[in-house]
């Protein structure tokens, strides 16, 4: 076919260019123009080449019309994929509720900076933005780090978390510490003492319980609000101890759950002993999660609270409270709880286990933590299309790691290079070669644009010897007399095989003859043409091989995939080139 020529051709990608135009601010991309293309036409596939230069210039035609004009052909021309592009994008998530009810939706995620943030968080960030950005609205990230003794922050994480939603292309448009924000706390504690919405109870807990079991007010609750607003002072002046003295909001004593009843709002922590990161010190009372959590979403303006159904009894415990301040609780939604099978999601347990030194890092590969997901070469489009493909459903879902790497897979596999790295490498010397060869190796098998490495087989003496690098596991696949197909190159029969070393003679050329005898194909490293390459392993095992020469200008941080092995992320080039294992 003529590409030049097929006008109904040019008009697709025209359509195309302009409508990914107008999504990129008037410039359109050339990759997602293509395979936009190429989804409608499939059989444009093996046209890459051509394709890509055709629709490389009529991108440039569409750019250089202004935003306007690129949005006025549109609607004159086709308005009705203008139509389906906007249920598309909306289409991804189901829409929240009330959303007319506010000016703008306000979505916001809340980590406690006590441990970094791993794929179990990635469900309530993920939502929290995506529905941010569905509805032009306001997505805030906040701290929640007022509890300096038994979920201590730790200085380095607030960074590392900012880091992490950076990395998964969630960045907050605004950004609050709750360790900054004591001062409010404590005026709308008062606010609550002195309106007798809230009591400063001083029982001891087990009475406290016994009490409250029976839904019986202990003897702190009725006395006067002056006489409550006296122990608040003692509260923050040091008169009472650790433990002494909590500040209770007051609910219905007879609420069927007893664990909402009077729930605790603030409490005394020994600050000498335990001091904040942060502010050191300076505060001696503490907020609880409810309290602070409650009025730093109505502060805030949160309109839609996305969070896991676990939190359903916190909203009752701050449904009181909201009464009493005369305020709306926002929209809530508590979607089911995402499992991972395999995944080390317990922060306890790998706060523990890089304390003892069973973890070499948080981004140990063994580890589920997005920095560990980070190093191992999972893309956070993966993890976002996951999540929004699971979406807010109440239903508990179960995933295991294989989803996640066919969902990063979909992406690499057209966009990843591929080398050869020989796994346990043995030598292979093979004779009779009749003349030099020249192996052009594609960087893409199915991209032909993308350029390929380039090996030369020179024969060496009468006997005609080149000498390879091949994998242990290969040499099993052939007996003695058995034939094998090293890739892109040619034909070889196994002649004798030693432990370090073997020996085979060159057949033929043709992949055509190695079909026939059904030979394994193999991968292949010229010795003189490798470096050493170590791959680290999800298991923090090491495998040990040769990668080929051109790994050589690879830059860290590049994701390829080594052929017949897997995925792979560049993590170091150096003498020795380190990589990670992504999945198969
Ligand atoms: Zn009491």
């Amino acid at each position: 076919m003529n590409f030049e020529e097929n006008a109904e051709l040019k008009e697709l990608i025209r359509k195309t260019a302009l409508l990914n135009a107008i999504k990129h601010d008037g410039k359109a991309q050339l990759g997602p123009v293509i395979g936009k293309v190429i989804g409608e036409k499939p059989e444009l596939k093996t046209k890459a080449k051509e394709l890509s230069a055709l629709v490389g210039q009529i991108i440039s035609e569409v750019n250089s019309l202004p935003l306007n004009q690129q949005k006025s052909i549109i609607e004159e021309k086709w308005p009705e994929a203008l139509m389906k592009e906007k249920v598309e994008e909306e289409k991804r998530l189901p829409p929240l509720p009330n959303v007319e009810k506010y000016s703008q939706v306000v979505t916001r995620f809340s980590p406690n900076p006590d441990c970094v943030l791993h794929l179990g968080s990635a469900r309530a960030i993920i939502l929290c933005y995506e529905y941010a950005r569905m509805y032009k609205g306001k997505f805030i990230l906040r701290f929640e780090d007022t509890d300096p003794k038994l979920k201590r922050p730790i200085p380095e994480f607030y960074n590392r978390i900012r880091e992490d939603l950076a990395w998964l292309g969630c960045k907050p448009d605004e950004e609050y510490i709750q360790s900054d924000r004591i001062s409010i706390y404590y005026e709308h504690a008062e606010r609550l003492l002195k309106d007798g919405n809230a009591y400063v109870c001083t029982c001891q807990s087990e009475l406290f319980k016994k009490r409250i079991l029976a839904s019986q007010p202990c003897n702190c609750r009725d006395l006067s609000s002056e006489e409550h607003m006296q122990r608040w002072r003692r509260m923050l002046n040091g008169g009472y101890k650790e433990g002494e003295a909590v500040l209770r909001v007051k609910t219905d004593l007879n609420h069927p759950n007893p664990a909402v009843r009077d729930w605790p709002a603030l409490r005394i922590i020994d600050s000498e002993k335990y001091p904040h990161p942060r502010v050191g010190s300076k505060y001696r009372v503490w907020p609880l999660y409810n309290f602070a959590c409650g009025i730093d979403d109505h502060l805030m303006g949160v309109t839609h609270i996305i969070r896991g159904k676990e939190h359903l009894t916190n909203m009752v415990r701050q449904e009181y409270m909201y009464r009493h301040f005369g305020w709306k609780y926002p929209e809530a939604i508590h979607y089911g709880r995402l499992k991972i099978t395999g995944a080390y999601l317990s922060k306890s347990k790998i706060v523990q286990g890089i304390r003892e030194g069973l973890y070499k890092g948080w981004d140990d590969p063994r580890l589920a933590t997005f920095a560990a997901l980070r190093r191992r070469g999972i893309t956070p489009e993966a993890i976002k299309k996951m999540i929004v493909d699971v979406g807010p459903k109440t239903s508990d879902v179960v995933l295991s790691w294989e989803n996640l790497y066919a969902y990063n897979r979909k992406i690499l596999d057209p966009v990843a290079d591929r080398y050869f790295f020989v796994h346990n490498p043995v030598e292979l010397t093979v004779k009779q070669i009749p003349r030099v060869f020249v192996a052009k190796l594609p960087l893409h098998p199915e991209k032909p644009e993308r350029g390929f490495r380039e090996y030369v087989v020179k024969p060496k003496g009468d006997d005609g010897l080149a000498a390879f690098w091949i994998s242990k596991r290969d040499v099993s696949l052939s007996k003695i007399g058995g034939i094998l197909r090293l890739m892109e190159l040619f034909n070889i029969k196994i002649e004798e095989v030693n432990s370090f070393s073997v020996e085979a003679s060159f057949v033929s050329e043709s992949y055509e003859e190695a079909r026939k005898v059904k030979a394994p194909l193999i991968h292949w490293i010229p010795v003189g043409e490798d470096m050493p390459c170590q791959v680290v392993m999800p298991d923090a095992t090491l495998a040990e091989g040769i990668a080929e020469s051109a790994c050589k200008k690879l830059k860290p941080n590049t994701i390829i995939q080594f052929e017949r092995f897997g995925f792979v992320r560049i993590d170091k080039v150096d003498a020795k080139l380190i990589a990670y294992y992504t999945h198969k």
